[in-house]
């Protein structure tokens, strides 16, 4: 592995053989993510392909001229033409494993294959999901001296760092970008010296036996497990969702609203993420109308205000969708009135869906006791019907789902294991 500058790039990679470059930035959680991955594959692929690393700040030339805009972001190039797709944010090490190995001969990379290592290491407390939850679990066991790894598929932070703005969360005088709040938590905990394996893929959890097995190779024991994985959107289940998804229909305003500058969108939902959001949404849209199912707004009071006095919104009520098809460049959405069962089709740029959750549980479902709506019951320790096995946040089973209420559970749940384990 070998850190070049711009000078060094027509030998190393124009005039090189197979390369991964890595354009990293300082003081970047995702570029900190990805070091251990990139050095660990470095010894794997190192004699067929060259591992370089590129600061960014200090070459911006060059990044521009790749149109790099992110950090870290991965380049894989073959005697200097780009080759195999861009790797960006939250890498994962299979992504980069499926990149490389397509530079490479079926029988050179079943070689390799043969020389991986599976790995085994210990800790006090598995965490499982790097929310307000995890994150806060993980901060009280570190300061309790208690050894915690917080494994995550994504980056640290959770819902909230998709989250545009948050009003709620106390200390804060003024409302807080997301991104922000949830990096301050996550560099809390991170500084306190817990140790994170994120963006990776979860392989196996074995939770009687407190194993998770994550990018096939590598398990991680402990004496305890917390899960924290949260939530995950509801899909309206309408033909076409699917396949628009990320073309048109998003799950995340703070995201994709940007997109829609002086354009018309349609939101799906009609509880607070969905007016709350809505409001965000109206900063970019011209016209948003909301297609709610009932005859009335059901999110909280404050937030119906907001938008039923918002000039750019109107609302359908009683209406579900019932399709979604790309025409062009538009989206039309296609609404059944639930009681006269008339049809309507409303063209639009694009479509937000904010009609609920659903609980990350598919990894333990079938060991775990439920609730009728899937999310897992605990005791008033956070404790599972498994021994030693607590879960946190929005995953589990309970009345209100807010940061306040994840950071409570997380610090209930690590202020039990610590008494326990101390
Ligand atoms: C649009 C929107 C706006 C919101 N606004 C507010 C607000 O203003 N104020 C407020 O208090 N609350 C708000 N909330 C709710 C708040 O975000 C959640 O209550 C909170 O994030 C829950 O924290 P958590 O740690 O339980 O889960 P999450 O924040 O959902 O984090 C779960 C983590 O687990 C990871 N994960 C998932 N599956 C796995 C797996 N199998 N293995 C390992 N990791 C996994 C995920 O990648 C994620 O990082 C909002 C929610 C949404 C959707």
């Amino acid at each position: 592995m070998k850190e070049i500058t711009v000078a060094e790039f027509d030998r190393e990679i124009v005039n090189g053989g197979k390369v991964i470059l890595d354009f990293y930035s300082t003081e970047c959680p995702p570029c900190e993510a990805l070091a251990s991955k990139f050095e660990d594959l470095a010894q794997l692929y190192g004699n067929d392909v060259k591992f370089l690393k590129i600061f960014r700040q200090g070459n911006r030339e060059l990044a521009e001229k790749f149109g790099v805009k992110s950090s870290p972001t991965l380049l894989f190039f073959d005697k200097g033409q780009e080759v195999a797709s861009r790797l960006t944010g939250g890498i994962k090490r299979s992504d980069m494993i499926r990149n490389l190995d397509s530079m490479l001969t079926a029988d050179r990379v079943k070689e390799i294959k043969s020389l991986i290592k599976p790995t085994v290491s210990e800790f006090d407390v598995i965490i499982l999901g790097a929310g307000p939850g995890g994150l806060t679990a993980g901060l009280y066991l570190c300061q309790s001296k208690i050894n915690t790894v917080l494994i995550d598929i994504a980056l640290p932070g959770g819902q909230v760092s998709t989250t545009h703005e948050v009003s709620n969360y106390p200390g804060f005088i003024e409302p807080q970008p997301g991104y922000m709040l949830s990096h301050s938590m996550s560099e809390q905990t991170r500084l306190c010296g817990t140790i994170y394996k994120v963006a990776v893929d979860i392989t196996r959890v074995d939770l009687e036996k407190k194993e998770v097995v994550i990018d096939e190779y590598e398990t991680v024991k402990a004496k305890r497990i917390i899960i924290a994985t949260g939530t995950t959107p509801n899909l309206t289940g309408a033909p076409g969702e699917k396949e628009l998804k990320g073309k048109g229909i998003s799950y995340c305003a703070t995201c994709d609203a940007k997109y829609y500058n002086d354009k018309e969108v349609i939101v799906i939902g009609g509880g607070n993420s969905a007016v709350e959001e809505s409001e965000y949404i109206t900063r970019f849209v011209n016209k948003l109308t909301i297609v709610h199912q009932f005859d009335k707004l059901t999110a909280n009071k404050q937030a119906q205000e907001k938008v039923l006095n918002n000039p750019k919104i109107s609302i359908l009520f009683e209406n579900e969708p019932r399709a979604f098809i790309k025409e062009g460049d538009k989206i039309v959405t296609e609404v059944e009135n639930v009681k006269t069962k008339l049809r309507q089709k409303l063209v639009s740029d694009g479509v937000f869906i904010f009609i609920g959750m659903k609980p990350n549980i598919e990894l333990f479902k079938d060991k775990l006791e439920l609730d009728q709506w899937r999310y897992i019951k605990t005791n008033e320790d956070m404790m599972t019907n498994i021994t030693g096995v607590y879960a946190v946040g929005d995953v589990i089973s309970k009345k209100y789902r807010q940061i306040t209420t994840a950071v409570a559970d997380g610090t209930i749940a690590a202020m039990a294991i610590a008494k326990e384990l101390n």
